[in-house]
C-alpha cells in the first residue's frame, strides 16, 4: 500500500478557493448538460448490514449524499445490500441508519436487497428463459478449476449446453428446496475465455439454508451480490452507481446483467479510491476480529474508526463532513494520515466547544497568604472569541490544584512554569510564587507551599510585571473529581495492514492506546454535564462525556483530541525549502 500522500489534500487555508469539481462530480454535470437523465440525479448509499460502519463509509456517505443534496432533482437511497445471511444481523442495521443519519444525511428511499428476492428470481428466470443462464451441478472447486487464470483461458462446464427448460426446472426445484446446499448454482452463461476472469460464467444464485434476518427461512436460494446490486439500482431509478475501485472489473458484469434483460434503467457505474486512514484498519472483517477477540471494548470503542467510535470520542459530525470534503475522490488509492482528521476535529471544536479547566494529574498549592476559610468567585468566558457562550463564575480559594507536570524542583534553563521563587499566572486569577516544596516520606512532591499577590487579580500585575507562564488550575475544596480517559493511536504502525511475514495485523496494537486516569480535578461548572458534552480543558485538549455515573455522578471524560497540530507540521515538512545560496540577501 502507498506511503501516506499529504500532497492531494488541499491545505487547510486553501479553503476560501473555489471548489473545482472532482471526476465524478464532473462526468455528473456532463449528463445533465447533455440531459441523459432528464436531469435527475439519483445515487444510493448500499451498505451490508455485517458491521458498524467506518470512516470508509463515512467518505462515501458524503459522496452520496452529498451529490444528491447539490442538485435540485437529487436524490439518495439508503439501502442494506442483505444477501448473505449467515453475516448479518439487525444490530447492524440499526446502527447504520443511526449513524447516517447523525453524519447529517436522511435517504429519500429506504430499501433492502432483500425486498428485491422475488423479482430478482423473476429476473433470472428470464435470463434462463433467453438461455443466458444454466444451472451448474460442478462443486465449487471444480468451478474454479474449470475457470482458468488470467493466462489461460477457462474450460466450459458439462452442464453449459442443458436447455432452458431443464435450466428452468432446475432452478424451481432449486428454490423448493429439492437440492442439498452447495451442490448446484446459477451461471450466466457468458464467455469462459473471456479475459476479465468475472465474466467467465459468474455465479449468479447459490443454495444457502439460512435464516434471514429479515426473509426468515422463505428463501433457500440467494442471489450473488454481482446479479442484486445492477438490478437493485435499476429498481430504483438509479442514474449514477458510485462504488470503490476494486469492483472495477465487476462493472463488465453490473452492465451485462442489465443490458441481457428488461431492466428499467441502465445506471452508471463509476468507481473512486477507498479511504484508507493511517494507524488504523478500514475493513470490517477486521474491525470484527477487533471486537471479537475482546481487543479493544466493542464496536463503539472511542479508539475505533467506526462512525459511532468516533461519536463516542467526541469527533462532530461537522468535522467528518469537513474531513471528507478535503480529501476529495480520486481514481487512485493513497493514505490519508491520521493528523488531517485530528486537524479537523480540532477546528470544528476550536470554534464551538467552550474552555473550561480541568487538572489531569493533580498536584496540591496551598496559597499561605489567602485567608483561611475563605473563597471568591471569579467571571470568566467560556469563548475567547464568541462572547454569546457566555461566562461561567469559577471559584477561587486558598487550596488549589494544579497539573504535577506544570512544577518541577530543579528545572532546566527553558522551563518557564512553576519552580521554586518562580512566579507565574493562574489563569483569570492571580500571580503566585512558589515558596516551599512539601514531600511524603518517599520523596515524593506532595504539595507546593505558595503566596499570592492580591493586586494581580484578574491575571495582570498593575506595576506592568511579566511572567512568563500562565497556568490551569482547580479550587481545591470545589473541584469535581473525574475519570479521564486518553487515546493514542490503535495501532502503532502507519499501515497496520502491510503486516510482516509471520505476523497479524493485531500483534500491531499500540500497547499505550488506552491510559485510564481515575482521579483527575474539575472545574465545578461541569458537574451536571450529561453525556456529549463537548469542551476544551485549557492546555489539556478537547474533551468530551462519556457516561456519567448514575449512583455517584461522577463524570467520566474522553479526550478527543490534543491541542498540537502534527498536520501542519506535515504540511510544513512538505513545503519546498528555501534556496541556500541567499546569504547575501539576508545580510542587507
Ligand atoms: P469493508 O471492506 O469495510 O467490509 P465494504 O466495501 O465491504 O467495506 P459495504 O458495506 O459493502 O462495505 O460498503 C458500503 C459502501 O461504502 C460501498 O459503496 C463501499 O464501496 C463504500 N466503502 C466501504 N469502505 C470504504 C472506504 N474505505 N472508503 C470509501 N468508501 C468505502
Ligand atoms: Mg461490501
Amino acid at each position: 500500500m502507498a506511503k501516506p500522500d499529504h500532497t492531494q489534500n488541499t491545505s487547510p487555508d486553501d479553503e476560501s478557493k473555489e471548489k473545482s469539481l472532482d471526476f465524478i462530480r464532473t462526468i455528473i454535470a456532463k449528463d445533465n448538460e447533455s440531459g441523459k437523465h432528464g436531469g435527475k440525479v439519483a445515487t444510493r448509499f448500499p451498505p451490508e448490514p455485517n458491521g458498524y460502519l467506518h470512516i470508509g463509509h463515512a467518505k462515501s456517505i458524503c459522496l452520496n449524499f452529498g451529490i444528491a443534496g447539490e442538485h435540485e432533482k437529487g436524490t439518495c437511497n439508503l439501502r442494506f445490500d442483505d444477501t448473505n445471511p449467515t453475516k448479518e444481523d439487525v444490530e447492524y442495521v440499526d446502527s447504520i441508519m443511526e449513524d447516517v443519519r447523525w453524519m447529517g444525511f436522511g435517504w429519500n428511499e429506504l430499501h433492502y436487497a432483500s425486498d428485491y428476492f422475488e423479482k430478482l428470481y423473476e429476473f433470472a428466470v428470464e435470463l434462463i428463459k433467453a438461455g443466458k443462464a444454466y444451472v451448474c451441478d460442478l462443486s465449487p472447486e471444480e468451478i474454479r478449476a474449470y475457470r482458468g487464470t488470467l493466462k489461460e483461458p477457462g474450460k466450459n462446464s458439462p452442464y453449459r449446453d442443458r436447455t432452458p427448460e431443464e435450466n428452468l426446472d432446475l432452478f424451481q426445484r432449486m428454490r423448493a428446496g429439492e437440492f442439498e446446499d452447495g451442490s448446484r448454482v446459477l451461471r450466466a452463461k457468458i464467455d469462459m475465455a473471456a479475459p476479465n476472469l468475472i465474466m467467465r460464467d459468474p455465479t449468479l444464485y447459490r443454495i444457502r439454508r439460512a435464516h434471514h434476518h429479515r426473509t426468515g427461512d422463505k428463501w433457500l436460494i440467494y442471489p450473488m451480490y454481482d446479479f442484486t446490486h445492477c438490478l437493485s439500482d435499476s429498481m430504483e431509478g438509479i442514474t449514477h452507481s458510485i462504488c470503490t475501485l476494486e469492483f472495477e472489473n465487476n462493472r463488465a458484469l453490473y452492465d451485462w446483467v442489465l443490458d441481457n434483460v428488461n431492466a428499467p434503467c441502465h445506471p452508471q457505474q463509476i468507481e473512486f479510491a477507498r479511504l484508507n486512514l493511517s494507524h488504523t484498519v478500514l475493513s470490517k472483517r477486521k474491525l470484527i476480529q477487533l471486537v471479537e477477540k475482546g481487543l479493544v471494548n466493542g464496536w463503539s470503542d472511542p479508539r475505533m474508526p467506526t462512525i459511532s467510535g468516533l461519536r463516542r470520542r467526541g469527533y462532530p459530525p461537522e468535522a467528518l463532513r469537513n474531513f471528507c470534503d478535503r480529501i476529495g475522490v480520486a481514481k487512485r488509492d493513497s493514505m490519508v494520515d491520521m493528523a488531517l482528521l485530528e486537524f479537523c476535529v480540532r477546528e470544528h471544536l476550536n470554534e464551538v466547544a467552550p474552555r473550561v479547566m480541568g487538572v489531569l494529574n493533580p498536584l496540591k498549592v496551598v496559597i499561605t497568604n489567602y485567608p483561611e476559610g475563605q473563597s471568591e468567585e471569579l467571571d470568566c468566558p467560556l469563548h475567547p472569541t464568541d462572547p454569546s457562550q457566555g461566562n461561567r463564575m469559577l471559584p477561587f480559594s486558598g487550596e488549589l490544584y494544579i497539573e504535577r507536570e506544570d512544577f518541577m524542583e530543579d528545572p532546566p534553563k527553558k522551563f518557564f512554569r512553576l519552580s521554586p521563587g518562580k512566579e507565574v499566572r493562574l489563569r483569570y486569577a492571580y500571580f503566585i510564587t512558589c515558596q516551599e516544596v512539601i514531600k511524603d516520606e518517599n520523596g515524593e512532591i506532595v504539595e507546593l507551599r505558595c503566596t499570592y499577590d492580591p493586586a494581580t487579580k484578574g491575571g495582570d500585575a498593575p506595576d506592568g510585571r511579566k511572567v512568563k507562564a500562565t497556568l490551569h488550575w482547580v479550587s481545591a475544596p470545589h473541584a469535581c473529581t473525574s475519570e479521564v480517559r486518553l487515546y493514542e493511536h490503535l495501532f502503532t504502525e502507519e499501515n497496520p495492514n502491510d503486516v510482516e511475514e509471520g505476523k497479524d495485523f493485531t500483534d500491531y496494537i499500540n500497547p499505550d492506546s488506552l491510559k485510564v486516569l481515575k482521579d483527575c480535578k474539575v472545574e465545578p461548572s461541569l458537574a451536571n454535564a450529561g453525556p456529549g458534552y463537548q469542551c476544551q480543558f485549557e492546555r489539556m485538549g478537547y474533551f468530551c462525556v462519556d457516561s456519567v455515573d448514575p449512583d455517584t455522578g461522577m463524570v467520566t471524560f474522553n479526550r478527543t483530541v490534543t491541542l498540537r497540530d502534527q498536520w501542519a507540521k506535515i504540511q510544513k515538512s512538505q513545503q519546498p525549502q528555501p534556496k541556500k545560496n541567499n546569504k547575501q540577501k539576508k545580510k542587507k
